[in-house]
Parts: structure tokens; sequence; C-alpha cells
């Protein structure tokens, strides 16, 4: 077992070469005792998908910008192109609307990193995104991630006319659901997400969080955490890998926890 170093928010960083868990991570044996698998979730855009780069093309195309990834400080698209979130949210309907949005780029390594991981952990999907899309999504599931998911939870935030996501500051509105009730329906106890007001949310719910910042490079990524003895950063889905080997060690040849 190797170290965890600490960025200035004092949450636990995934060293290059080796890996500890932070105190509050561990699973404890009676956990492991009443899950065969556990079940971990693992959320959809920025994760599984590239969906900022995506939709940083449409809006340069559509509406003559001239936006990079790196302009997306927020996940709050109003924040980052102006105009008002009704506004933002109408263009991102737009972009849904689009071939584009169902050719979305898998981020590299996820769908091995899972794949080869199915025999000690249940993977479920749980995604903010809308059930309008619920078929699209689905259908992208299917031809990157095919037998690695066993359900797909929707928290359908971000719906036209309703403001902004309950995280963001709105009260909850018919329909929609937390990443933490979500997590919590699916019986989760690790939800693996790029917003940090999610895995935060988890982890006070009394999970674990992986936060995942795509080497490094999702500005909406920094924010500090309030939980960070639950939580954990991954810069790509090889440490996400390593953080799910130091919960639950693969078995070695006879059948014991290596
Ligand atoms: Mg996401």
């Amino acid at each position: 077992m190797g170290s965890i170093g600490c960025d200035n928010t004092g949450v636990g960083i995934v060293d290059e070469t080796a890996f500890a868990l932070p105190p509050g991570m561990g699973v404890t044996r009676s956990e492991l005792g009443r899950a065969r698998r556990p079940t971990v979730a693992v959320d959809v855009d920025e994760v599984l998908a590239f969906f900022v780069p995506a939709l940083c093309r449409f809006h340069n195309q559509q509406y003559r910008t001239r936006l990079t990834p790196s302009d997306f400080h927020s996940y709050r698209f109003s924040q980052v192109w102006g105009g008002t979130d009704v506004e933002a949210v109408e263009r991102v309907h737009e972009f849904f609307r689009t071939p584009a949005f169902e050719e979305l780029q898998p981020v590299p390594g996820a769908n091995e990193t899972l794949r080869a991981r199915r025999d000690r952990f249940r993977f479920v999907v749980v995604t903010s995104r809308q059930t309008l899309i619920e078929q699209p999504t689905r259908r992208w599931l299917s031809r990157h991630f095919d037998g690695i998911f066993e359900d797909v939870y929707f928290g359908n935030q971000w719906v036209r006319g309703q403001g902004v996501p309950t995280m963001m500051g709105s009260s909850a509105a018919v329909g929609r659901r937390s990443k933490a009730d979500m997590c919590h329906e699916a019986g989760a106890m690790l939800l693996v997400d790029d917003m940090p007001a999610y895995v935060d949310e988890c982890a006070r719910a009394g999970m674990r969080g992986i936060l995942f910042d795509y080497q490094q490079g999702y500005g909406w990524s920094k924010a500090p955490l309030t939980m960070p003895h639950r939580v954990t950063v991954a810069h790509d889905w090889t440490q996400v890998g390593r953080v799910l080997d130091a919960l639950v060690p693969p078995l070695d040849d006879e059948g014991t926890r290596c």
C-alpha cells in the first residue's frame, strides 16, 4: 500500500503508483457480508461519456462562439456562455435533438475497468439526465457498456421550465430525484461522479464517493468538499480501478482476498 497526497482542499488524491484509502472509505467486514457484491453507482456525463466537448462544438457552430472545454468552469452553463438558466436549458435541449448527442465519445478506460470487476461489484448508472432522453441514453449505454450495468436511474434534473437542479439551490420539483436518493434506492455504497456537490451529498448520507476529474481538466470539479474523509479523487479510470481494488480486493487463485 502506498500513500495518499492531499491537495489544498484536503481531499485525498490517489497516488500515481500506489494507493491507500482515506480512513473513512474502507469497507467493513459486516458490509461485505451483507452484500455479496457491493453496489457502485456511476454517473454518465463526463464520467462514462464526454458530454461537454460535444456540447461545446454544437454551441460554437450554432451560436458562433469560440468556446473550448476548458472554458467550462461551471456545469451551470449560463455561467459559461451567458444568458439565463432557462435559455441555457433550451440550448442543451436543442443539442439533445442533434445526431451528435447520440455519438458522445466514451471516456477511455471506463469499459475495461468496470468489465474486469463485475464479479466483485454490482454496477448501476445514476444520472441527473432527464427521463425525456431515457431511450437515447439507454441506447448509448448498450452500445458502449453492454452487459456492465444492472440498472439505470434518472434524476430528471435540468428539465425545461423547472429551473436549476435541486443541489444548486432550487426546491425539489415533482419527478426530480437527487443523486443521494437514487444511490440510496440502488443500495449503492459508492458514487463515482464529476460533481463535488453530488459526491458530497452521498458522503453526508453515509456513502463513499470518488470525485472523477479526468486528467484534472474539469473546471467544475474543483469545489471544496465538506466530507473529504469519505471521498477520494481520481483523474482517470485506472485510478478508479485502484480505489475499487482497495475496497474489495480481487480473489487469488485459491479464492481468498489478495
Ligand atoms: Mg457528470
